[in-house]
């Protein structure tokens, strides 16, 4: 810590102190990911006080800019933070559970078996657990897919978790069943008001809406569509992602239609087994997928076929789904996972390149999500939301093409550094302002608990398939 604080004083002595900018950052492989600027380049970014980055630029930045801080980041890349376009953090906890289940099994071994021993706390630790496990990994703006396990106090917890984590957030609101879509309207139309004065600079870039219509019924989900098309927002939903349950999903879209959820606010999680017709109607709607590769492995899920999406012209971005379906939430290890199973399916190493698929990590979901003005490139204006990695720590060797080195042969160990809105987050794998080790403490005593009373209620079973629905909600 003692070397971290004095690495960053002298860091700070090399700038100047009576610039109006935050950061210089210098002589670093500068991979924008702006359109049309496929080729990265050594060169510069400053930030402004605001967090934002005010220029750009290929060579030198010249003695007349300054900065508070100046960094040199010769010899490193220096890229935009990833994106989560859909997330469980308080899956965070629960990792390497139900290792060879299925999704529904996997689903049974945790929120069909825990969800009612959660107490007030836990959702805000676990969910806190696992925002700073993505922002560790580089992921700088997630989307929390919440879930509601239980009483409106409970979850809201997921909420103060997210403002309390560093990084940039968008709530994916779960409205109540029992409430009204009037109701819901009004509550999410608070939040939203309270989050818009959140202290700058603001970590909360936006709210969507998280249904579970599609599972437990088309009345629920014309409300939940209802309440999203009210207040502007996307609805978001898990679609699509079950073999097992492909024939009775794919019939249930026409309850999309008949409840005016095709929209382009549409956005599918998953999405890995629409017929035709399915990925035409979506497609002519306007609507979007997020592609979960890791999660989608490790559950068996299948393959979305992406190369035909896009070709198709569907809006493809990518999230990395909860930590207990991609134990390692390692954007490499996700778009690697990805990559690597369509050219299998493809036999064609061509048919998706590093640079498409980072941009999907990066651009193509903040395009998704509605913060591309905000984040998922390099460009004056942006938040500074980037990462200084570091190709040669652990060494990946020389490098012959840039991109090559950083989308396969990286990974988080990598990154040096994390900045949100141009501020230090994370410092070789620690995250700053959060004892990690206390947390780590926390959750243990706090899944211990779980399964104490989780056990006492069940005595005589070893396996409780405890039958509140699908996502947890309890059936009342
Ligand atoms: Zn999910």
């Amino acid at each position: 810590m003692r070397t971290l604080l004095a690495s960053i004083f002298c860091i700070t002595l090399a700038g100047n102190l009576f610039s109006a900018n935050l950061l210089l950052v210098k002589n670093g492989l500068i991979m924008s990911l702006a359109e049309g600027e496929d080729a990265p380049f050594t060169g510069y970014m400053l930030v402004d006080e605001k967090g934002r980055i005010g220029e750009v630029g290929k060579g030198s930045p010249g003695e007349k800019i300054t900065a508070k801080t100046v960094i040199d980041a010769g010899g490193k890349f220096v890229i935009p933070g990833f994106l989560s376009g859909h997330s469980h953090p308080w899956q965070s906890v629960w990792r390497g559970i139900e290792p060879s289940g299925t999704l529904g099994e996997w689903l049974n071994g945790i929120h069909y078996k825990y969800a009612a021993h959660f107490r007030k706390g836990d959702f805000y630790a676990f969910t806190l657990h696992g925002d700073l496990d993505l922002l560790r990994h580089g992921i700088t703006t997630r989307l929390n897919h919440t879930h509601r396990l239980s009483d409106q106090d409970l979850y809201m917890e997921q909420y103060e978790a997210e403002v309390e984590a560093g990084g940039h957030f968008i709530f994916a609101y779960v409205p109540d069943r029992k409430s009204s879509a009037e109701n819901s309207i009004e509550r999410l139309s608070t939040l939203m008001e309270k989050a818009e004065i959140l202290p700058s600079p603001n970590p909360c870039l936006g709210f969507c809406l998280n249904s579970f219509g599609n599972f437990f019924g088309k009345e629920l989900l014309a409300k939940d569509t209802l309440v999203a098309r009210s207040l502007g927002l996307d609805l978001q939903v898990h679609y699509l992602e079950d073999p097992n349950e492909s024939d009775s999903q794919r019939r249930r879209f026409s309850w999309f239609e008949e409840v005016n959820a095709l929209w382009p606010g549409i956005v599918f999680g998953h999405f890995i087994h629409p017929t035709e017709e399915i990925l035409d109607s979506t497609i002519e709607a306007g609507g979007a997928m997020i592609w979960n590769p890791l999660s989608n492995g490790r559950l068996a899920s299948g393959l979305a076929d992406i190369p035909h999406y896009l070709e198709k012209g569907l809006r493809v971005g990518m999230g990395v789904d909860g930590q207990a379906s991609a134990d390692l939430s390692d954007p490499f290890e996700n778009m690697r996972m990805g990559l690597y199973a369509l050219r299998m399916k493809y036999q064609d190493p061509a048919i998706l390149r590093p640079l498409d698929v980072i941009r999907l990590h990066t651009i193509r979901t903040a395009e998704i999500l509605h913060v591309e003005d905000e984040v998922g490139t390099l460009e004056p204006g942006k938040l500074a939301d980037f990462l200084i990695v570091d190709p040669a720590s652990p060494p990946t060797g020389p490098v012959f093409d840039p991109y090559g080195t950083l989308v396969l042969a990286c990974s988080s160990s990598n990154i040096e550094s994390i900045y949100v809105a141009g501020r230090l987050r994370v410092k070789n794998g620690s995250v700053i302002g959060h004892d990690a080790p206390a947390l780590e403490k926390e959750v243990t005593r706090r899944i211990e608990a779980i399964k104490s009373r989780q056990k006492k209620a069940n005595p005589d079973s070893e396996e409780d398939h405890h039958q509140s629905d699908r996502f947890g909600n309890e059936d009342t």
